[in-house]
């Protein structure tokens, strides 16, 4: 999948939507979802033009790659949920039900988030 230039987030990191900024950095932007799923619902993204985690990895600098896994885990730690504990996800394509297309990382939090999938999900 080719990266969309006009996908929502891309149009967030540009100034061209706003969003509830949490955290910002020189590789990532950190923002409340919109349509909140836990108590605290917060959405981690790298600032280059990445579809997914795969591509990320395949395609991001080292120092991107560091610099995202080091916000999320600044995020995490900043929104006070560590010691509660959390849960961080990321959705890619259709099966996953992936909604926009520039790689994020979900960060859960707030509540006990039960079991990760359900046993009959299986
Ligand atoms: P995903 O299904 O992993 O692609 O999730 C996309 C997420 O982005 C959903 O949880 C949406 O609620 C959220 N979302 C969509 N538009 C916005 C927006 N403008 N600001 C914040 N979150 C958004």
């Amino acid at each position: 999948m080719s990266y969309d230039e006009n996908n929502i987030f891309a149009k967030i990191l540009r100034g061209e939507i706003p969003c509830d900024k949490v955290y910002e950095d020189e590789h990532a932007l950190a923002f409340r979802d919109i349509a909140p799923q836990t108590p605290t619902h917060v959405l981690v993204v790298p600032k280059g033009p990445y579809v997914s985690s795969d591509d990320f990895a395949e395609k991001a600098s080292d120092a991107e790659i560091a610099g995202f896994v080091r916000a999320v885990g600044k995020v995490a730690r900043d929104l006070g949920l560590v010691a509660p504990g959390y849960r961080i996800l990321a959705n890619h394509g259709a099966d996953a039900h992936q909604e926009v297309p520039h790689f994020h990382i979900h960060i859960f939090g707030g509540k006990d988030l039960g079991r990760m999938i359900k046993p009959a999900d299986k």
